[in-house]
C-alpha cells in the first residue's frame, strides 16, 4: 500500500521537527549518508550503538579481522582529499587500520558533531498527519524528523548458536562481532571456536598461534581460499593513488563492484592443460580473483562448479596431512563459490599443528555449555575461553531489532511477512520518507561502492523534493512488484539460491529463517544502478510524490 497524495494532510512546519533527516547507524554507510545530506543544508542526527564510529569495523576486533577486498578498492572514492591523505599499508587491511580510517574520515569531514554514540534506537513510528518519523531511543528519548535513513548494516546483529547452557559458563566468551577493546591473551589457554564461516577462518588462524590448544567445533565447512595479502610500500602506495581513477571506474564496471572480473571463456571452451594453468594461476592470485575472475560459468553450470570444486579440494588434501582431518575440511553438501568464499592465509596447517583439534558438530553436536567448557554427544570439553564466531542474523537482522510502523502503523514485520519486497532495495511501500542503505534487495559486492551509490541517490531524490517543496516520498505498489520479480528473476539459474546460507536467508540459529528466501539481489551492479539511474531520470514516477 502505497500512501496517496489525498491521504496526506498538509505538511507540518518544518519547525516542528527536531532535524530533517535521522540516520541510524555510524558505520560506512552512515557517515556517508550525515555528510551528504549535511552539504545540502539539512539538519541531520545520526544516532549509533556503539561507543566509536566505523560500523562493521569498530564491533569486529576479533583478532585476524580484516578486508577481502582490496583495501584502496574499499574506501571512500568521492574526495580527491581523503584519496591523497590516506595510505593503506595492506593489500587487505587489518580491523584497527579500518577503524582507523574511518575515524579520519569523520574529524576530517567534521562529523562528529551531529553523532550521538551509545544511542539505540528502539523504534520508529511514522506520522501521517505531521508527516513525520517519531524516533525512540532506548533510553526513552524522542525526536522528530521529516526523513529517516537506516544505515544499519547488512551484517550487523550478531547472533549465537541455540545451544543450552550458554550463560552457564563461568570463563571468557566473546561472539567475535563483539570483540572487547582490551587485548585477549590466548597464551598457553585451552580455546575453542564454535564456528568456520568467513570470521571463524579469520580468527582461527590467529588463535592456533598462541593458543595452548585449540579445539574447532565445525558444522559444514567451506571453500576457503587463499587470501595472499602482502604489505603495501610508500611506493607502491604513491602508485597506487594515480591509478585511483582506473580503480573505481573498473569498479564501477564490474558485476559486483571488485576489481575483479568474471572471465569470458567457458570451462569447457579451453584444454585441460590450459584450464588447469588459469586454475593454478587464480589459486596464485590475491583476493576474490578466483571467485569473481573465474570462467564465466563456475557459478552457473553444474558440471563447470564440480571440476573446479575438485580441483580446490585437491589443493585441501596437499594441504592437510591427516587425510581424514582433509576430508572433513572439504565441503560435500555445495559447490565452490555457492556461499560465502573465505579467504584465508596458512588456515590448512593449521590442522597439521599438534594443538589444533576439529571437531565435526554435525556428528556430534553440541549438548550443552557448561560451567566449565562444553559437551557434545560424544564427550566433554573442558575451555578457559570460548570464541562463538556464529556470525549475523544478515540483511534484515538490524531492522527486525527496530520497531517500524509505518502507514496505519503497519510494523515493517508484518509488510515482509510473505517475504522481502522493496523498491530498489532503497524503499518499500507504506513507509513514506525511510530510506534504507544497503537494505535488502540492494546490489552488495565490494560493499562501499554500492553505499556511495545509495547515499547519493537518496541526496538527490531528497534534493528533488526540496526544490519543489514536497515533503513526502513512497513508493508505489506496482513499482515494488516489478522490482521484486526482477530481484527473483536475477536469482534464477544460480547454484548459490540451491544452498542454505545467509545470503538465501537461512540461519540455523535465528528463529523463522529456516526456510530459504531470495535475501540479496544478484543481478550486477551496474544492472542495478542503471534502474535506478532511470527512475531519478523519469522524475521519480515509481514513487508517489507529495
Ligand atoms: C568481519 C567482516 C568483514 C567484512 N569485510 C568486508 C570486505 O572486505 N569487503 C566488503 O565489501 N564488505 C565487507 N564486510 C561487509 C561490511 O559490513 C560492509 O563492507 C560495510 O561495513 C557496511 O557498512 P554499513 O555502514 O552499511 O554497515 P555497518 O558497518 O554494519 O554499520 C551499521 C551501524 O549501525 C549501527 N546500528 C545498527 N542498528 C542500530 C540501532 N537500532 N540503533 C543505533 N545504531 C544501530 C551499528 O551499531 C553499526 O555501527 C565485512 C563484514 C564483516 C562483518
Amino acid at each position: 500500500m502505497a500512501i496517496s497524495r489525498a491521504q496526506m494532510a498538509p505538511p507540518e512546519s518544518a519547525r516542528g521537527l527536531d532535524y530533517d533527516t535521522i540516520v541510524i547507524g555510524a558505520g560506512i554507510s552512515g557517515l556517508y549518508q550525515l555528510h551528504r545530506l549535511r552539504e545540502m543544508g539539512q539538519r541531520v542526527r545520526v544516532f549509533e550503538a556503539g561507543t566509536g564510529v566505523g560500523g562493521t569495523w569498530y564491533w569486529n576486533r576479533y583478532p585476524g579481522c580484516r578486508f577481502d577486498s582490496e583495501s584502496y578498492s574499499y574506501g571512500y572514492s568521492f574526495s580527491e582529499e581523503l584519496l591523497a591523505e590516506w595510505d593503506w599499508t595492506e593489500h587487505f587491511a587489518p580491523q584497527p587500520e579500518t577503524e582507523r580510517y574511518l575515524n579520519y574520515v569523520a574529524d576530517k569531514l567534521d562529523l562528529r558533531r551531529d553523532i550521538e554514540l551509545r544511542s539505540r534506537v528502539t523504534a520508529a513510528t511514522f506520522d501521517e498527519s505531521g508527516r513525520a518519523w517519531e524516533v525512540t531511543l532506548e533510553d526513552g528519548r524522542r525526536c522528530r524528523s521529516r526523513y529517516l535513513v537506516t544505515a544499519v548494516g547488512p551484517l550487523s546483529a550478531p547472533t549465537l548458536p541455540r545451544i543450552a547452557g550458554i550463560d552457564d559458563f563461568q570463563r571468557e566468551a566473546y561472539h567475535t562481532a563483539r570483540w572487547p577493546k582490551h587485548r585477549v591473551s590466548f597464551e598457553g589457554k585451552r580455546v575453542a571456536v564454535i564456528g568456520t564461516g568467513a570470521t571463524g577462518v579469520q580468527a582461527i588462524q590467529e588463535i592456533a598461534k598462541t593458543a595452548g590448544h585449540l579445539t574447532v567445533f565445525q558444522r559444514r565447512p567451506n571453500w576457503c581460499t587463499p587470501l595472499h595479502n602482502r604489505p603495501i610500500t610508500k611506493a607502491e602506495m604513491d602508485e597506487i593513488r594515480t591509478t585511483y581513477p582506473d580503480i573505481f571506474q573498473r569498479c564501477r564496471e564490474t558485476a559486483a563492484c571488485f576489481v575483479h572480473t568474471t572471465d569470458p571463456r567457458g570451462t569447457f571452451e579451453v584444454s585441460d592443460e590450459e584450464r588447469q594453468a588459469f586454475w593454478e594461476s587464480l589459486y596464485a592470485a590475491p583476493g576474490f580473483a578466483i571467485w569473481m575472475g573465474n570462467f564465466k560459468d563456475v557459478l552457473i553450470d553444474r558440471r563447470a562448479n564440480t571440476l573446479f570444486s575438485d580441483f580446490v579440494a585437491d589443493k585441501i588434501r596437499q594441504r592437510v596431512v591427516d587425510p581424514k582431518v582433509a576430508e572433513m575440511l572439504i565441503p560435500k553438501d555445495h559447490g565452490f563459490g555457492t556461499r560465502r568464499v573465505p579467504q584465508e592465509t596458512h588456515y590448512y596447517e593449521v590442522y597439521n599443528q599438534p594443538n589444533v583439534e576439529l571437531v565435526s558438530i554435525l556428528e556430534t553436536p553440541i549438548e550443552r555449555i557448561t560451567p566449565t567448557g562444553l559437551r557434545t554427544t560424544d564427550r566433554e570439553f573442558e575451555f578457559d575461553i570460548i570464541v562463538y564466531a556464529t556470525g549475523f542474523d544478515a540483511i534484515t537482522g538490524s531492522l527486525d531489532r527496530i520497531d517500524i510502523r509505518g502507514l496505519d502503523g503497519t510494523t515493517l514485520k508484518e509488510r515482509w511477512k510473505g517475504g522481502i519486497e522493496t523498491f530498489m532495495g532503497v524503499m518499500i511501500d507504506g513507509f513514506p520518507n525511510l530510506f534504507m542503505v544497503m537494505g535488502p534487495h540492494t546490489a552488495l559486492g565490494n560493499i562501499p561502492r554500492s553505499i556511495e551509490y545509495n547515499v547519493e541517490w537518496i541526496r538527490d531524490l531528497l534534493g528533488h523534493l526540496a526544490a519543489r517543496d514536497l515533503t513526502v516520498a513512497d513508493a508505489r505498489r506496482d513499482a515494488v512488484d516489478e522490482w521484486t520479480a526482477f530481484v527473483k528473476e536475477k536469482g534464477e539459474g544460480l547454484l548459490a539460491n540451491e544452498v542454505d546460507s545467509w545470503m538465501t536467508g537461512v540461519n540455523q540459529n535465528v528463529e523463522g529463517k529456516q526456510v530459504r528466501i531470495i535475501a540479496r539481489y544478484s543481478g550486477t551492479a551496474p544492472e542495478y544502478r542503471a534502474w535506478c539511474d532511470r527512475v531519478a531520470a523519469g522524475g521519480y514516477r515509481e514513487l508517489v510524490l507529495a
